[in-house]
């Protein structure tokens, strides 16, 4: 093994369970469609997440859309999104024709600000206006302060998505997330804590609109002894040998948190000795899955984070700089934005000082000591 080997952001990480349950689907001939690993894949994330009711799908993309058709979100209806995200998070409602308005980051969690969604909502309702639906992420794994943005949504009664696409096996207040909106995402990714190589999942306390979601992926087809079509669906769920790989991931869960938690404590305990690198904080109120490490670099280091990104590519180690925010997008150019204070926008700020190091769970030491020792020639 050369020491020069690639190391990437987050690799996936398989266990061995994984091909046994590939192999069960082929003894079985479940290739497809769907088939038992399927059903029990949804079973097994849903009595995890604790919620009622699941559907495994193709992507995150896929449930994100899905939810926006049960909120019945389309053409002009406004949405109050997370700004500090990746894409995904609202392409699928930009391509039904909603109006996006974006609201900022809090200091604390890096998460959808309490305060600037406030004054969101304030400003909608004295236009007589309310959204229907506040999209809220749970960024690098870390989840967002629940309770006054429930309570906010709860008192406007505003539907909220949770977009959990990075925080499986994260909590808030002990709860896992993925069951805090009344439609929860998470996504099964390449890079993502676990993986299916591709796929995703809708989770629910109401079981009838999980039901509802389950006939709109798999084409929408009436009852009837021939093809009727009452209304029209999408091709959406997740193969039954894909949804194999994700139980023989699930079952490995608590132990991927661990081990990337264990990345961010080196990590922290490394580098947080150099002036001006802080790391993404964890409120007393939150346990981050550590999905990604994220810090920010700030005075007196003067090395910019696309600098200190070059390095480490040239090392042959994949970073990534913070996501740049919706409100900052040129195809968001003219939308609303909330920032957390007047003069005041965090995540403007964190995309400008922060970046991603690689944090693989199956990543070894002597890479992390490679990533480290880069890091510090680079800063
Ligand atoms: C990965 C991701 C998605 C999309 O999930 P896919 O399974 O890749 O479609 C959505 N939102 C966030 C925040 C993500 O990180």
């Amino acid at each position: 093994m050369s020491s020069n080997e690639r190391i990437y952001l987050s690799p996936p990480h398989m266990s061995g369970d994984e091909m046994k349950m590939i192999e069960e689907a082929f003894a079985t001939n479940w290739i497809a469609p769907l088939g038992p690993h399927v059903e029990a894949f949804e079973r097994e994330t849903a009595n995890f997440a604790g919620v009622e009711a699941a559907l495994a799908l193709a992507s995150g993309t896929a449930a994100l859309h899905l939810a926006g058709e049960l909120l019945g979100i389309g053409q002009d209806d406004l949405v109050f999104c997370s700004s500090l995200t990746f894409a995904a998070t609202v392409a699928p409602l930009y391509h039904k024709g909603a109006t996006c308005v974006f609201i900022d980051s809090e200091p604390e969690s890096w998460n959808m600000s309490p305060q600037a969604l406030d004054a969101a909502l304030r400003d909608c309702a004295s236009e007589g206006k309310t959204p229907k639906a506040v999209i809220i992420v749970n960024l690098y794994g870390q989840s967002c302060d629940m309770d006054p943005i429930l309570k906010l949504c709860d008192r406007y009664d505003v539907p909220v998505i949770e977009d959990a696409a990075e925080s499986l096996g994260a909590r808030y207040k002990g709860k896992q997330t993925g069951s805090f909106g009344k439609f929860s995402v998470f996504s099964y990714n390449g890079n993502k804590i676990i993986t299916t190589s591709g796929g995703g999942m809708l989770l629910s306390n109401d079981a009838e609109a999980i039901a509802r979601a389950r006939f709109l992926s798999t084409q929408a087809r009436d009852p009837a002894p021939w093809y009727q079509h009452s209304t029209l669906g999408w091709n959406y769920r997740l193969s039954n040998v894909l949804a194999g790989i994700g139980r023989g991931q699930m079952r490995h869960i608590d132990e991927r948190v661990a081990a990337r938690r264990r990345v961010f404590d080196r990590y922290v305990r490394e580098l947080g000795v150099i002036d001006g690198v802080e790391f993404m904080p964890e409120p007393q109120w939150s346990a981050s899955n550590r999905w990604l490490t994220v810090l920010t670099l700030r005075k007196p280091i003067s090395a910019s984070t696309i600098s200190v990104l070059e390095h480490l590519s040239s090392l042959n180690i994949e970073g990534r700089p913070v996501w740049k925010p919706m409100h900052l997008q040129p195809v968001f150019e003219r939308a609303r934005y909330y920032p957390h204070a007047e003069g005041q926008d965090v995540g403007a700020d964190l995309f400008q000082h922060g970046l991603c190091l690689p944090s693989g769970s199956s990543m070894t030491e002597e890479r992390q000591t490679r990533v480290i020792e880069a890091f510090k020639e680079a800063v």
